[in-house]
């Protein structure tokens, strides 16, 4: 998990302390840790999102980048390179979103 995950819970822990042993409904403890990860989830959904686009216009890019006679070499030259861009891209997000 990377910076801004780690600086809410520690303000959570601040402010409520620890997660509870089990979830209590009513618990303002457990209401702020099921509120982070709620958020934690939508952050997750979103890297997710943004990742998947990348890759698939990578795909989508070095398909165009083979696509001789059809496309000219000019243009199958800079879809290959929109795709290493997508593709880094894809690499660079993943990490910041904590993943390996
Ligand atoms: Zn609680």
């Amino acid at each position: 998990m990377n910076a801004m995950p780690k600086l809410i819970e520690e303000a959570i822990i601040d402010a409520f302390g620890d997660r509870c042993p089990e979830t209590v409904e009513g618990c303002p403890c457990c209401d702020a840790w099921g509120e982070y990860d709620r958020l934690v989830s939508a952050r997750q959904g979103a890297f997710d999102e943004i990742i998947e686009w990348h890759r698939k216009n990578a795909r989508i890019c070095r398909e165009i980048a083979k696509d001789d006679p059809r496309i000219g070499d000019a243009d199958r030259k800079r879809a290959g390179q929109a795709a290493v861009q997508h593709d880094a891209s894809a690499v660079g997000i993943a990490r910041l979103a904590g993943r390996r």
